[in-house]
């Protein structure tokens, strides 16, 4: 089967042909049908970040996916035909308090590993064998739009979060950045009722502002924001977020990298501000992902994916501004 492999050795990213997995019992096999591009891909093959499994010279990129199983237990908790998203990040071998109660997304050993990024392999394979502990059941409906629910697992834990730390029914919300968190959480905020601002650099007639205004987002416009998001992956974006708080506002931090930015410590005191940062997800906040990607217009869902081949993948990871918000690659 073919494979898209980063060999951290060579610095250099390339397809394999992988032998075919064998399914253990417990386990199921899956088809992957398609894979997603974000900006932590083209970090990894870049060779910023990341890591290949232990004693293994590459690692297989890809770590939003959709997949259908092809092999499974007669009486196991999936069956063949089901469609499934994987949850990208395993626990750690520390058995930390948090991994041990299901919450690896908070595991703080540090020892998690992170499917297709850190120690794991990903899902830019044809076939993969998997434990169905680790995967999400989509309804088939929603399977050509499931390489959502990974990037939208993330946007709904720091939403769930943001709104929990508000003091007060929020309402005026502010996302910095255009990308795929971005207007996934633009998406989201508005599906609660939340008026959302858009900040970013695009210009006004560019595709993935013109999917915000679409969904009712004003962009570029001057806020004082109840909850603020940065999904811009720069230290300015994170300054411009928690500079625009309402008092008692809460901010999430969700791309920024290290940066010298002037943090507004004294106002944050004053006005009882609160600044946090999210990764990954819980299996909650991928349950509620699938919700709402059912109740998103089909038409909407279109207009922000872009679908291209899997030997189209390498162009995808050196394409830093794509026009769609999420490039997608079909492997079956
Ligand atoms: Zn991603
Ligand atoms: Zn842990």
């Amino acid at each position: 089967m073919k494979a898209y492999t980063l060999d951290f050795a060579a610095r250099r990213g390339e397809f394999r042909e992988l032998a075919e997995p064998v399914r253990q019992s417990g386990q199921v096999l899956l088809r992957v049908a398609a894979g997603g591009v974000c900006g932590t891909d083209r970090e990894l093959a870049a060779f910023h970040i990341g890591e290949p499994p232990a004693g293994e010279p590459f690692l297989v990129l890809g770590h939003e996916a959709c997949a259908q199983v092809v092999e499974a237990d007669r009486m196991g908790p999936l069956q063949v035909g089901d469609w499934v998203a994987p949850m990208v990040r395993h626990a750690c071998a520390a058995r930390c308090p948090f991994c041990l109660r299901g919450r690896v997304d908070q595991c703080n050993s540090g020892g998690y590993r992170d499917s297709g990024i850190v120690g794991r392999h990903g899902y830019f394979r044809q076939y993969v064998a998997e434990d169905p502990t680790h995967l999400i059941r989509v309804p088939a409906a929603l399977a050509e739009f499931a390489v959502l629910l990974e990037p939208l697992s993330v946007v709904e834990k720091a939403v769930a979060r943001a709104l929990q730390l508000a003091a007060a029914p929020a309402g005026q919300a502010l996302v910095v950045g255009a990308g795929p968190i971005g207007c996934l959480t633009a998406l989201v905020l508005t599906q609660r009722g939340i008026p959302v601002t858009v900040h970013s650099m695009e210009p006004p007639d560019h595709p993935r502002v013109q999917w915000l205004k679409r969904i009712g987002v004003l962009y570029n416009q001057p806020v004082k924001a109840d909850l603020a998001f940065e999904a811009a992956g720069v230290g300015a974006a994170a300054e411009l977020a928690i500079k625009s708080l309402a008092p008692n506002g809460v901010c999430a931090i969700l791309g920024a990298r290290e940066a010298q930015v002037e943090m507004p410590f004294r106002t944050m005191i004053l006005e009882n501000q609160t600044v946090f940062g999210s990764v990954n997800a819980d299996r909650a906040s991928w349950e509620v992902a699938v919700t709402d990607l059912a109740r998103t217009d089909r038409g909407l869902l279109e207009t922000f994916v872009e679908r291209r081949s899997f030997a189209d993948l390498p162009r995808s990871l050196v394409e830093t501004a794509p026009q769609a918000a999420k490039l997608v690659h079909i492997l079956h």
